[in-house]
């Protein structure tokens, strides 16, 4: 399972690119490449155990879930740099 918080984007904060990418729903920003291996959960990489990022804010994932919040983009997309 990818990051809850993972979300592909063309456009944010003012840039803008010919294809989505992937971007932080809790960092507001795009993630950096290599971090986007921990992100999809990736080679021995976990999204719940290696991303401070996600650790931070862990406690939003269950109350959004909880509250029945479908706004979760589970669209995938092919174009992650990957
Ligand atoms: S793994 Fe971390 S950087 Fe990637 S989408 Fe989740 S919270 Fe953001």
């Amino acid at each position: 399972m990818t990051c809850p918080f993972l979300e592909y984007r063309s456009e944010a904060n003012n840039r803008q690119f010919d294809e989505p990418r992937a971007y932080c729903g809790a960092a507001e920003q795009f993630v950096q490449p290599m971090r986007a291996d921990i992100c999809n959960n990736r080679y021995d990489l976990a999204h719940d155990e290696h991303c401070e990022i996600y650790l931070e804010h862990a406690d939003e994932v269950s109350a959004g879930n909880e509250n029945g919040n479908e706004t979760e983009n589970t669209g995938q997309s092919a174009g992650d740099g990957a």
